[in-house]
């Protein structure tokens, strides 16, 4: 595999020898899941060499590094992506075959490592691949999660929470490094003490510590030798537990540091876009952002002697407020620890910090009860606290005697610690992940702050790898696209746009129609083996796939599928072309309306598809544990993609651009980087509806919008809503769906009724169906425009995101790896 000259033949022998030596086993006696580790640990094999030269062309280059840090990395499968970036994908297919082996069967044993919830997590996933396979040096920095999101069942109807022991055969994609773990210290108090000189420190004392041990992920580059890392860490007891300990303090204090270091790291929230403001949570955050920090000073003190170079060769970028600690963090270690003084601490701070924001919606802004804060942090929040009085001041100065500004902009404010207030403040980059978003930020919800620092802020629209989701989801139309353009989209998206002229030829019409038509029997068969449901692969299949979410509006999509049943029923020769509604989401655990979604969604396909008055036109399907492996075939099936956000609400999507970058038709709001799809595909290849995030801004400032009024003059949707307490989708058992019904019609404890305008989008969003219903039967036309989403989907890949990144807030140097220097 070395420069891409595979040896089958070696390959092979490797396999039966990793066999051997881990098992103690033949071919003929190892199970599917024995193979996949001795394949992997061949294909580790083989990217430690790069890695080696990879950390040896750092060691010698020196060049500026990004901190990556995340709470979440949703990685997804690692083989088949490790693959197709050693460009090794096919022979090693091939190798198998010959000893009878089927590559995806085996690729299908490795569990998802899932530590992350959904687009946040993923982003950060598609980052790391696109700065390995650019050349720049880059950690991911997150937590090795002994439990990641969880496993969903479907169970009645309803969603069920199974943990997820993704760890419990081994993972060999990862390396456990001992040697470089960090003390991190929670709790205690702090003592200031007077040196002989007058001068002063802080000591703290009284803390409990934990071990932080890292774990080493490789980033394998596409084609080019450079393998990241993604570091996530483990935490681990100080004290070894000494059983022959009768010592009472000890021992209860030994007990303390294991539970302190198992809980930390057990499992990850399952919120999406929600905080619970659970302590553990914080904890977490100060645990993984305490150690990469002192992972990061570390190998910079390698080579430099001054800790003032720290932002030449230093990023830290926070993705989203959930590691901002990190601004605290970095100047404690520079005051305390390296004993610089306060600006000049503050002055390195702010020039290696960045920070993502990835919402405007106030349930998701991270907010600390300082009392739990100050208890856990003592010494960190003295920092904050030294942050906020400097900052207040810098307010006055700017806006002197405007009290109004301080409260809405302060760090400390009415018993909190406003996360995003401390990013912004420090941070010398704040970027929002879509245009529409970034203007937002900066006419409204950080309009303050925008005023204050308009330099800081800058627009980083999303992306995603086409190396996982398409050159791994989708061979067919990678191989398809490759015979038009050649091999370079792989690394330079762009050059798809060259496809645009094959969008107008009939037999390049047929040959992608088939191409869908085969990924569709792919995804029926998936369909039919989890589900047991038959699915026509001649219908549309209109895929709704991504966290469940108010915001995201699955229940308009239920709701329309319910009329749309309506309307069938009463009048059965209606023009109607078969439609597969299929939708994938986890809800979070403690999410009522959310879970209650997902109850109605199989309820309605319950009663659809075993209703002969349908002659299965509708089918609906709830694909069970939606996750980035089984995403990579739904992605590729899909001929409809539901974005159907309301519009202000999802900054910018990324799910959007998957299905975009394979061909389905986007019917979705002005909402995210939907706004730019639009703008790069043209009006007449995208399926738009529903109000501006302008509109929808008014009416929440207003307060002026009824979605009574709708129900009473609308019939079809009057019908529809009276169907969720009437019985008709829950066998008879009328208060099952009454929460959805009241959270549409009446005002409730604080949250307003429809508050996601979902029946004044509803016409419009029928309408926008209707068309498609219609423009589906013109296979050419159809075909036509989803060539040329595919053609227009170069701005989207996650490599033009990470190069922007690097071009105006990163400034990383590129990195050429040479395999001879091992
Ligand atoms: C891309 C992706 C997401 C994000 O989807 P959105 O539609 O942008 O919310 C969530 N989960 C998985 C598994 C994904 O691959």
């Amino acid at each position: 595999m070395r420069s891409n000259v595979f040896n089958k033949k070696e390959f092979v022998s490797n396999v039966k020898d990793n066999l051997k030596n881990l098992y103690r086993k033949t071919l003929d006696e190892a199970n599917q899941q024995e193979i996949f580790q001795a394949v992997s640990t061949t294909v580790k094999d083989e990217i430690m060499d790069r890695w080696l030269a990879t950390q040896q062309t750092f060691e010698k280059d020196d060049p500026k590094t990004v901190y990556y840090m995340s709470m979440e990395f949703l990685m997804g499968r690692a083989l088949g992506n490790n693959l197709i970036n050693l460009c090794a994908y096919k022979e090693v297919k091939e190798a198998l075959e010959e000893l009878g082996l089927d590559l995806s069967v085996i690729e299908d044993q490795e569990p998802d490592p899932a530590l992350g919830n959904g687009g946040l997590g993923r982003l950060a996933a598609c980052f790391m691949d696109s700065l390995a396979t650019l050349g720049y040096a880059a950690y991911g920095c997150g937590i090795r999660y002994r439990y990641g999101m969880f496993k969903q069942k479907i169970s009645d109807g309803f969603q069920v929470e199974v943990p997820d022991n993704w760890l419990k055969d081994g993972y060999p994609f990862e390396l456990r490094r001992p040697e470089y773990c960090y003390e991190v210290r929670f709790g205690g108090n702090v003592r200031p003490e007077y040196g002989e000189d007058g001068s002063m420190k802080f000591v703290h004392e009284n803390y409990q510590s934990v071990l932080a041990i890292p774990y080493d992920m490789p980033i394998v580059g596409y084609d080019n030798n450079v393998v990241d890392t993604l570091i996530t860490w483990d935490a681990q007891a100080k004290e070894v537990f000494e059983l022959d300990s009768f010592d009472k303090g000890n021992y209860e204090q030994a007990v303390a540091q294991e539970n302190l270091a198992r809980n930390l790291v057990e499992v990850l929230y399952p919120n999406d876009n929600h905080v619970a403001g659970k302590e553990l949570r914080l904890k977490q955050q100060y645990f993984f952002v305490s150690a990469s920090i002192q992972r990061a000073l570390a190998r910079f003190k390698k080579h430099h002697d001054d800790i003032h170079d720290l932002p030449e060769k230093v990023v830290f970028q926070m993705n989203d407020t959930h590691p901002t600690v990190a601004v605290a963090e970095l100047m404690r270690i520079l005051v305390d620890e390296e004993g610089l003084g306060w600006d000049d601490a503050w002055n390195i701070t702010t020039h290696c910090v960045a920070y993502t924001n990835h919402t405007i919606m106030s349930e998701a802004l991270e907010k600390w009860p300082i009392e739990i804060f100050q208890r856990l942090l003592p010494r960190v929040y003295q920092i904050v606290d030294e942050i906020n009085r400097r900052f207040l001041i810098e307010i006055e100065n700017r806006y002197p005697g405007n009290e109004y500004k301080k409260q809405k902009m302060a760090i400390l404010w009415d018993g909190q610690v406003k996360m995003a207030h401390l990013a912004i403040a420090a941070g010398f980059s704040v970027n929002g992940v879509a245009k529409l978003h970034t203007e937002i930020l900066m006419n409204q919800e950080l309009k303050d702050f925008y005023d204050m620092y308009p330099q800081k802020f800058n627009n980083k629209t999303n992306g995603i790898t086409q190396r996982r989701f398409l050159a791994h989801a989708n061979p067919l139309l990678a191989d398809w696209v490759t015979k038009h353009v050649g091999k370079g989209w792989i690394t330079d998206l762009s050059q798809v746009a060259k496809l645009a002229p094959y969008a107008e030829d009939p037999k390049e019409q047929q040959e992608f129609m088939e191409i869908k038509r085969k990924n569709k029997i792919r995804l029926a068969k998936y369909i039919k083996e989890h589900n047991g449901i038959e699915v026509n692969p001649d219908s549309i299949f209109d895929v709704q796939v991504k966290r469940l979410h108010e915001y995201k509006r699955q229940l308009l999509n239920i709701l329309h599928v319910m009329y749309l049943y309506n309307q069938l029923k009463s009048n059965p020769n209606m023009d109607f072309y078969p439609r597969t509604f299929i939708f994938g989401a986890k809800a979070a655990a403690g999410y009522r309306n959310a879970k209650l979604t997902i109850k109605l969604i199989n309820n309605v396909a319950e009663v659809i598809n075993h209703d002969p008055d349908i002659q299965g036109k509708i089918k609906v399907v709830f694909i069970e544990d939606y996750r980035v492996s089984n995403a990579e075939w739904i992605f590729a099936a899909a001929d409809v993609s539901e974005q159907i956000s309301t519009a202000s609400k999802e900054a910018s999507g990324t799910g959007n651009m998957k299905f975009m970058l394979n061909g389905a038709l986007t019917l979705g709001t002005m909402d995210g980087a939907n706004v730019e799809m639009y703008d790069e595909v043209g009006a007449d290849n995208i399926f738009i509806f529903g109000m501006s995030a302008e509109e929808v801004i008014a009416h929440e400032q207003h307060k002026d919008y009824n979605p009574m009024e709708i129900y009473n003059n609308d019939p079809d949707i009057h019908k529809v809503l009276n169907q969720l307490i009437d019985g008709t989708f829950s066998a008879n058992d009328k208060e099952l769906f009454r929460d959805l019904y009241n959270s549409l019609l009446s005002n409730q404890g604080g949250k307003i009724a429809d508050r996601y305008f979902i029946l004044a989008d509803f016409r419009s969003y029928a309408n926008e169906q209707q068309k498609i219903n219609s423009y589906y039967r013109n296979r050419k036309a159809w075909a036509k425009s989803a060539i040329l989403n595919v053609a227009h989907v170069g701005k989207f890949s996650s490599d033009r995101t990470i190069q922007e990144y690097v071009d105006d807030i990163w400034h990383l140097d590129k990195i050429t790896v040479k395999m001879d220097r091992i």
